[in-house]
């Protein structure tokens, strides 16, 4: 219980954080937003995924992500239900949480999900704080990641709060190797206290005329309401004929 407590107060004190920057970086956010209007002009897609008006429907794409796992609490059942449902997803982890939580982690690779670099520390305070920080702290997830998955060669990345956080610091991403992934649509559930219902809504809401869907939800500890979400955001793209991919 005492690790579930430290957990999810640093979760919520991590969120507090975040609205805060948010705020002070919403100037910045601005400027970028007249210079790239939609992150899918940003390079950042995969090239198969490039968007594009398609008449069938049969071919949209969505990519599920999750952000701030692993924990005991969550990732374990969003795993069950993705297998249940048959669909794969993208699994953006903190580097400092795979410790204890080493088999949730084969599992997610074992049972066919991605797995992306999301921090060691979540403390923007640290990695934003200088490029050298960022870097230093992907570097550290990404050896988090290989010292439980050996063969783990990936180099894909989220930046904490999305890359409109921080737009200077996306070219040292890149320098390094890395490919960061930000997202076109939300359930929300980083953001308030949403019933199961109003994340459902959101991100269908947010996921409308997008193609392909980037869908940004959370396996952090707390996230009840998107548990109880999930099936039905899942059954809802499946039958609006998507097709479900991992980055
Ligand atoms: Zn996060």
């Amino acid at each position: 219980m005492k690790n579930f407590f430290t957990e999810f107060a640093a979760a919520r004190a991590e969120y507090a954080i975040a609205r805060k920057l948010y705020r002070m970086k919403m100037l910045s956010f601005l400027l970028a937003a007249l210079l790239c209007i939609c992150p899918l002009a940003c390079g950042t897609y995969p090239a198969a995924a490039a968007p594009s008006v398609r008449a069938d429907a049969s071919e949209r794409t969505i990519f599920l992500t999750f952000d701030d796992g692993p924990t005991d609490s969550t990732t374990p059942k969003v795993l069950d239900i993705l297998r249940d449902l048959g669909v794969k997803a993208t699994f953006f982890v903190i580097g400092r949480q795979i410790r204890g939580r080493e088999e949730i982690l084969r599992r997610t690779a074992a049972e066919g999900h991605a797995i992306g670099i999301h921090t060691y520390t979540h403390d923007y305070g640290t990695i934003y704080h200088s490029r050298e920080a960022l870097i230093e702290d992907i570097g550290r997830c990404r050896a988090a990641i290989r010292a439980v998955l050996p063969r783990y060669d990936r180099k894909i990345y989220r930046f904490p709060g999305g890359s409109f956080l921080c737009p200077d610091l996306r070219a040292a991403v890149k320098a390094a190797g890395y490919r960061y992934y930000d997202w076109n649509a939300s359930a929300g559930d980083a953001e308030g206290n949403y019933s199961a219902e109003q994340l459902f809504e959101n991100a269908v809401r947010t996921a409308q005329n997008k193609d392909p869907v980037l869908l940004l939800l959370h396996d952090g500890v707390g996230y009840r309401q998107t548990l109880r979400a999930l099936p039905k955001i899942i059954s809802y793209f499946q039958n609006e004929g998507y097709r479900f991919k991992t980055l």
